[in-house]
């Protein structure tokens, strides 16, 4: 059985051309092993549009300068691109003020920002911090490093065979020495999306900041972090088709006003004597040193060019890939989809009987088909589940029907060689 054919598809998402689309994505016409490139590893990171990589020559081309403390023209213009960044950035998650978006590297570092200066300053000995068993590294092991330094705790919200958070035991985890909830919005690893509102929301009853790892759901679904309510929002640049080393770390005014910096030297200063600095206003407390400037235009022009698409259409459409997707997988015997949440973006995990995902990654590259296999930084979601590793496709704006045709034919293509 099955839903498709590209003919059938525009029944729900009639206005979206996706082959017009694939035309600003040069790469993906890349020929990979005499196969035309089959894309599917957009949770890693996805591939930057026309629009973005022009944007990104023209700064180096015309204004490059550095940013904030130059008089001459092409300083005030980069700054201008820069800053004019930042706005778009507040617009797109709905933050109340621009004071509250800092640009960091990406989720990780927006992460351990948090960890190292709202943690240091607020977590004692005893403590509690909770962050659930699908969490990514990168929303472990800074809050671990912090637990260790303040001898707090880190407690774990367990997930059951679907990959659902078990809501009732958060519930009974929060108690008078929880200082702080980190949770992932959605999962790379199975593409369970959160109920992150009824979390916020709890938490907030006991006075518990919430910080969410946005880094996969920023570009599938729409994030208005004053509707949320979160303390906090992480996301990284390059899995919205923006540029690698740009990343958004949103936080409430009071609790950016009340941290430490994290770290030192230029621009994050109003005034350094030997005896004591003076730490700037916000955002620019927590922007040492020249940043990423290119990369932050770039991510401007990443989401000027989703937004021109629809996010919803572009959410619908990757909806119905992984709809699609999910039935004619679990048509193939011998293969066992991780993760089967009903509210998923489109990440399809999956491992085979008797063939181990990094062979399974191996093959499908010789077919022109880019998944990404092994543990995707959720080692303790693997030992979960009692697996090493799975196989995961994960489908972005520009993917097709016919593509996911591919993956399936190379799927079946391995089960008949090794199965
Ligand atoms: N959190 C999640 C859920 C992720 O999927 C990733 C990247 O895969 C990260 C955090 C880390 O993002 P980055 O490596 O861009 O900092």
């Amino acid at each position: 059985m099955s839903i498709r054919t590209d003919a059938a598809l525009p029944s729900v998402n009639m206005l979206y051309d996706v082959n017009r689309i694939r035309e600003d994505f040069p790469i993906l016409k890349q020929i990979v092993h005499g196969k035309p490139l089959v894309y599917l590893d957009n949770a890693a990171t996805t591939q930057k549009p026309l629009q973005v990589l022009k944007e990104l020559e023209k700064y180096y081309y015309t204004m490059n300068a550095n940013i904030h403390r130059g008089v001459h023209a092409l300083s005030q213009e980069a700054t201008e691109a820069y800053e004019s960044s930042r706005i778009k950035i507040k617009k797109f998650i709905n933050a109340l003020g621009k004071n509250e978006i800092i640009f960091t590297r990406g989720t990780t570092e927006s992460i351990n920002l948090v960890a190292q200066t709202y943690g240091r300053k607020n977590f004692n000995e005893g403590d509690e911090i909770i962050i659930s068993h699908m969490e990514h590294h990168s929303n472990i092991v800074p809050w671990q490093m912090i637990c260790e330094e303040r001898k707090a705790k880190l407690r774990v919200i367990p997930i059951d065979e679907k990959g659902e958070l078990v809501f009732e035991e958060f519930e009974k985890m929060l108690n008078e020495k929880t200082k702080f909830v980190s949770i992932v919005y959605a999962s790379n690893s199975l593409g369970t999306v959160n109920p992150v509102k009824k979390i916020i929301d709890l938490a907030h009853s006991f006075n518990v900041p919430v910080l969410l790892d946005a880094a996969q759901a920023v570009n599938h679904l729409k994030i208005d972090v004053q509707k949320l309510d979160c303390d906090f929002l992480a996301f990284s640049g390059h899995k919205l088709y923006g540029p690698t080393g740009i990343g958004i770390l949103y936080g409430k005014v009071n609790h950016l006003d009340s941290m430490p910096p994290y770290q030192g030297g230029g621009d994050m200063i109003s005034k350094v004597t030997f005896e004591k600095t003076l730490y700037n206003e916000l955002p620019y407390k927590f922007e040492a040193g020249t940043p990423n400037i290119a990369g932050a235009i770039g991510l401007g022009a990443a989401i000027d060019y989703a937004e021109k698409i629809g996010l919803e259409k572009i959410a619908r459409h990757e909806n119905e890939l992984l709809k699609y997707a999910t039935e004619k997988i679990s048509e193939l015997k011998g293969l066992r989809i991780i993760g089967t949440s009903k509210n998923k973006i489109s990440v399809l995990s999956f491992v085979l009987e008797n063939v181990h995902p990094h062979d399974v990654g191996t093959f499908l590259d010789f077919e022109g088909v880019a998944i990404r296999t092994g543990h995707h930084c959720t080692q303790p979601l693997m030992d979960r589940y009692g697996i090493p590793a799975t196989s995961r496709a994960s489908f972005g704006m520009y993917n097709t029907f016919d593509e996911v045709d591919v993956l399936v034919n190379g799927l079946k293509k391995i089960l008949e060689v090794f199965g």
